[in-house]
C-alpha cells in the first residue's frame, strides 16, 4: 500500500474520510479528492498520467490513453463560432486521438484500476451495457488485474477489445432480462457475496479525476478556462469532473471563472433535464416501464442511466447551479443531423452521444447562450467503433458465465465463486 496521495473530503458535511473510500458516512454527499498539490504542472508525456498530480494512483504506466483538444477552424466556421476547440476522446488517430476503446471511459477504467490496487483491492466489479465495460476490459488486460463485468446479454455485440483479452477480465453475462439496473443489482450481489470491491461510479474519484483530465488539457493548450463546455450526459459524471477539475485550474490561478456547463440528453429519456428544467429532484424507480419504453427510443443508449447522482451534495444539480449551466433535450432526428455536419465539416465519424452533444451545442448558439466570441469546449465522448475496425482487429470479449436472473442469489452466487474470479 502507498503513502497516501490524498485525502477524501465530503461536500456535503466537510468531514473527512481514507481513499478509497465511496460514501459518506453522515450524508448523502460526494467524497471529493484533495491533493497536495495544488499547482497547475502538468508533465510532458502526451498521456493521461501528465495531469498524475491531480489523479488518486501513485504508479503512471505508459498508455495510448490521454486527452486530445484541438482549435476547430469549419465546424466553428459553419456555425458562427470564433473560438471553439474540440475535445475529440475517441479514435481518431488523424487529430491526434487513440483511446483504445473509442471513448473517454478509457480516462477512468486505467485509473480506476491504479487506484483500487494501490489500495488492496484483489479485484473489481462493475455492471456495464457497454462503453464502460470495454474500457475496464481493456484496463484489466494491461494491468492484468481482475474485473468482474456484468453486463445484460443484449450489450454482448458491443463487447470487444482491439487486442486479445486477458483472463483478468471476468465476464458475467445476465441472460433474459435487458435492463441495465437489473445488471447493477446483480453486480451488487456479487460484490456482496464474493467480497469483491465495487468501482463506485460517479461516486469513485478516479473516474472522476480521469475524466476531469480533458480540461486540464484545454487549459494546457490554450490557457485559461472556456467559457463553456458542452456534453452528453447520462450520469452526468463527466458534467460534475469538469466542474471540479475547473474549480481546482482555478485555486491554482488558471482561469478567471468557470465554465458554464451544456449538459445534454437524448430526448425522450431526459430524467436530469426534466428534474432541472422542472427545479425538482429526480423520483427514483417511478414509472420504470415508461422509463425502459423511452430508453427503447433514443440512439444514445450510453446516455440511458435511471438513476443519476443528481440531487445528492457535490452531484449534477449543484454542477449546474454554481456554473450556471443549462441542460438540453436532443431528438435523435436533430443528433443525426449535427452528427452529418460534424462529419462535413471535421471529417470524423462521431458517435450518437457526441452528435447529441453537437446538437446541443447548435441550439445553444441558436438561443444565444453561447455567442460568437465565447471561448466554447465541445467534448466529443466517442465516436464509436468505425475507425477502430478500420484500423485494427476488434475481438468480441467472451462470457466467462452466463446467468440468468433467477440464480442471482447469494447461495447460489456462492457456488460459483472458482468460476466469477480466477
Ligand atoms: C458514458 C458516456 C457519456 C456520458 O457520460 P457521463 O458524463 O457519465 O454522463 C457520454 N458519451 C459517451 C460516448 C459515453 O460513453
Amino acid at each position: 500500500m502507498s503513502e497516501a496521495k490524498l485525502s477524501l473530503r465530503c461536500v456535503g458535511c466537510g468531514r473527512t474520510f481514507d481513499p478509497p473510500a465511496l460514501h459518506c458516512t453522515h450524508c448523502d454527499g460526494l467524497l471529493r479528492p484533495e491533493y497536495p498539490t495544488t499547482t497547475f504542472d502538468p508533465g510532458d508525456r502526451d498521456d493521461l498520467f501528465d495531469y498524475h498530480d491531480w489523479l488518486p494512483s501513485t504508479a503512471v504506466i505508459d498508455t495510448p490513453v490521454g486527452p486530445t483538444v484541438y482549435r476547430s477552424e469549419r465546424l466553428a466556421d459553419r456555425l458562427g463560432l470564433d473560438d471553439l476547440v474540440i475535445a475529440f476522446n475517441g479514435y481518431a488517430p488523424a487529430v491526434g486521438a487513440t483511446n483504445p476503446t473509442g471513448s473517454f471511459k478509457d480516462f477512468e477504467a486505467l485509473p480506476t484500476v491504479l487506484y483500487y490496487r494501490e489500495h488492496g483491492a484483489d479485484a473489481l466489479i462493475l455492471a456495464s451495457a457497454g462503453n464502460t465495460a470495454r474500457a475496464f476490459a481493456y484496463a484489466a488486460t494491461v494491468l492484468d488485474f481482475p474485473v468482474v463485468l456484468v453486463v445484460p446479454g443484449r450489450a454482448m455485440r458491443r463487447l470487444w477489445l482491439p487486442r486479445v483479452a486477458s483472463d483478468a477480465v471476468r465476464l458475467v453475462v445476465i441472460d433474459g432480462n435487458d435492463d441495465y439496473a437489473f445488471a447493477i443489482r446483480a453486480a451488487g450481489v456479487i460484490a456482496d457475496t464474493l467480497g469483491i470491491a465495487p468501482e463506485g461510479g460517479a461516486r469513485n474519484v478516479a473516474r472522476r479525476d480521469g475524466m476531469g483530465t480533458a480540461i486540464l488539457e484545454y487549459a494546457r493548450r490554450f490557457g485559461g478556462l472556456p467559457m463553456h463546455y458542452v456534453q452528453a450526459i447520462g450520469s452526468g459524471t463527466g458534467g460534475i469532473a469538469t466542474w471540479e477539475s475547473a474549480k481546482r485550474l482555478l485555486a491554482a490561478g488558471v482561469g478567471s471563472s468557470l465554465p458554464t456547463l451544456h449538459l445534454a440528453q437524448n430526448a425522450p429519456f431526459t430524467p436530469i433535464h426534466d428534474a432541472w428544467t422542472a427545479g425538482a429532484a429526480i423520483a427514483p424507480e417511478q414509472d420504470v416501464d415508461g422509463q425502459l419504453a423511452r430508453i427503447a427510443e433514443i440512439d444514445a443508449l450510453v446516455l440511458a442511466n435511471r438513476n443519476p447522482p443528481y440531487a445528492i451534495p457535490g452531484g449534477v444539480r449543484d454542477a449546474l447551479m454554481d456554473t450556471g449551466g443549462s441542460t438540453y433535450a436532443v431528438s435523435n432526428e436533430d443528433a443525426r443531423g449535427a452528427a452529418a455536419l460534424f462529419l462535413e465539416a471535421e471529417g470524423l465519424p462521431i458517435g450518437p452521444a457526441s452528435a447529441v452533444a453537437t446538437a446541443a451545442m447548435i441550439e445553444a448558439v441558436g438561443a444565444g447562450r453561447i455567442r460568437r466570441d465565447d471561448a466554447t469546449m465541445l467534448h466529443i465522448t466517442g465516436n464509436n467503433e468505425m475507425l477502430l475496425r478500420r484500423d485494427c482487429a476488434l475481438h468480441p470479449l467472451v462470457p466467462t458465465v452466463r446467468l440468468h436472473p433467477e440464480e442471482i442469489t447469494a447461495t447460489r452466487i456462492e457456488t460459483l465463486r472458482g468460476a466469477i474470479l480466477p
